[in-house]
């Protein structure tokens, strides 16, 4: 069923009694062209571009939790494509144009509000690497401008541009495309599209080991029994390196926690997403009224969606560096999930050592921005055994060859 005005308004005169589940949850087959591991954005993408793309919709995309419930529904929403490297540009710009018609192409509201993206400059030294990083943009067809003070002022009022702040700000940098997206409405979205055309979402099913024919993949064994596959792929971030390891190869990949929190609503007061590179905090306010806050990993690896008091304390002392009046709000809710670091800071999508085995991860504190042309990229190897061109520069070969596209100081926070 088509999601419209119409629809609602039949909704309105019938009580609302002729709605439908946006996906189905079938049992699961004995066997599929493809099965994707991790129901987040990015399997979920998968599956939706194996099967609108290249018509693949024998898949099956299995969850061990519900989905969006990793990263994909945790993470602070931030969509941009200011990265350095043209490799990176390329493939973050290509997502956001993706982003930018996904709410027609899935016909679901995903709420993208590009709104811009400020970073702030703190030094002499900031505004010129700034402008270097503003022409880079330019060099490759995207939108960046440098502001002045008043000019961010005018964009953040709340900010402190005093000279007495503990970090003063003397301009920034914007992209006035980036902005943010509704998290569950990317997942839901992607779920909802997927299964539509045929993709089967198990939920509450874990991925325990791989099946095996010689030195190929042929399946995967779950809690709920053994599913076949002509092919596998991983799409399971902060996990990745464990299903790595069930599936026989090691990842360059270090999970950690990253934590996020957010305030009572209030009235609108925050017009941008600012991010503060002196102390890594990012501050923007949701739809409903929250100030969402970011910062930086708990920079120990971890399985635990928890994150420490320690960084949650330099998170919010960073963030009242930055909005002195944010110090009478009270903290709602703070979480955290867990991140696929690797030390180049970009992604790894395509095959993996072994045969029928792909991989999407690595995308670390970043990868809500990347889930359309994650799943655009891994659909497109899954489906015709040729990387994407976006995904050539992304493959786990780089760590023995030493071609990294080293985007630390672009991916926003520190890792
Ligand atoms: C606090 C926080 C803030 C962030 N902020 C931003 C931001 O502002 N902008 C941005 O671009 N990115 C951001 N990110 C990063 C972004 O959220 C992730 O890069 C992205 O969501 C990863 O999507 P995914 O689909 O790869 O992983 P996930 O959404 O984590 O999905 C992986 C799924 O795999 C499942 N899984 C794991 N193991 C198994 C198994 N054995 N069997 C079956 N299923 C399994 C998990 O349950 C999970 O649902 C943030 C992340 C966090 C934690």
């Amino acid at each position: 069923m088509r999601y419209s005005s119409l629809a609602l308004l039949r909704g309105a005169l019938t009580s609302h009694r002729h709605w439908q589940p946006a996906w189905t949850s079938p049992e699961p087959r004995p066997a599929y062209d493809v099965v994707i591991v991790g129901a987040g954005g990015h399997g979920l993408a998968t599956a939706y571009y194996l099967a609108k793309n290249h018509g693949v919709t024998s898949v099956a995309v299995i969850e061990r939790g519900w989905l969006g419930g990793g990263n994909t529904g945790r993470n602070t929403t931030v969509l941009r494509s200011n990265y350095l490297f043209r490799e990176s540009a390329r493939i973050y710009d290509f997502s956001l144009k993706l982003y930018e018609g996904l709410s027609r192409e899935l016909n679901f509201n995903i709420m993208l509000s590009q709104r811009g993206h400020v970073m702030l400059a703190h030094s002499r030294h900031d505004l010129e690497s700034m402008s270097r990083w503003v022409n880079t943009m330019h060099m490759h067809g995207i939108d960046a401008a440098l502001l002045n003070r008043e000019e961010v002022g005018a964009r953040a009022p709340a900010l402190d541009l005093s000279p007495r702040a503990r970090l003063p700000v003397l301009g920034g940098f914007l992209q006035p495309r980036a902005g943010t997206a509704r998290h569950d409405a990317v997942a839901w979205g992607y779920a909802r599209a997927a299964s539509r055309l045929g993709v089967d979402i198990i939920q509450e099913c874990e991925v325990t080991g791989f099946v095996r024919n010689g030195a190929g993949v042929t399946g995967v064994e779950t809690t709920r029994g053994r599913i076949g596959a002509e092919r596998v792929a991983i799409a399971a971030a902060g996990h990745s390196s464990v299903l790595a390891q069930l599936a026989g190869f090691r990842l360059p990949v270090t999970s950690y926690a990253l934590q996020a929190m957010v305030t009572e609503p209030l009235k609108p007061r925050l017009d941008t997403v600012v991010i503060s590179p002196g102390t890594g905090v990012y501050v923007s306010q949701s739809d409903k009224g929250e100030m969402v806050i970011g910062g930086s990993l708990d920079l120990f690896a971890s399985y635990a969606q928890r994150g420490s008091f320690a960084v949650m304390q330099s998170v919010i002392a960073g963030t009242l560096a930055m909005f002195p009046s944010f110090s009478r709000l009270r903290l709602m809710r703070q979480w955290a999930g867990i991140v696929d670091v690797v030390h180049d800071s970009s992604p790894i999508i395509g095959p993996t050592p072994i045969p029928g085995l792909y991989i999407n991860c690595g995308w670390g504190t970043g990868g809500f921005k990347a889930i359309p042309a994650g799943g655009w990229t891994l659909a497109h190897v899954l489906a015709t055994g040729r990387n994407h061109e976006f995904a050539e520069a992304f493959q786990l070969e780089r760590f023995t060859s030493g071609r990294f596209v080293d985007e630390a100081a672009a991916a926003g926070i520190a890792h």
